[in-house]
């Protein structure tokens, strides 16, 4: 598990009620500049379903 980037996390609230697209672009750009979090294969099926890349997870 990497380190958490608190500045990301503030400037980027995940939405209340977010649907599957909000969810996917969240975690993608999450694991592209924040490590608090493993890609777990459910996300990973997220972000492959919605059309992204899987990211590896920042270090
Ligand atoms: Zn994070």
């Amino acid at each position: 598990m990497g380190k958490i980037n608190a500045e990301w996390h503030r400037a980027h609230v995940m939405a209340k009620n977010p649907t599957e697209a909000q969810r996917a672009e969240w975690h993608y750009e999450h694991a592209l500049h924040c490590g608090c979090r493993a890609v777990t294969p459910s996300i990973a099926e997220l972000l492959k379903a919605n059309g992204y890349k899987v990211p590896r997870p920042a270090a």
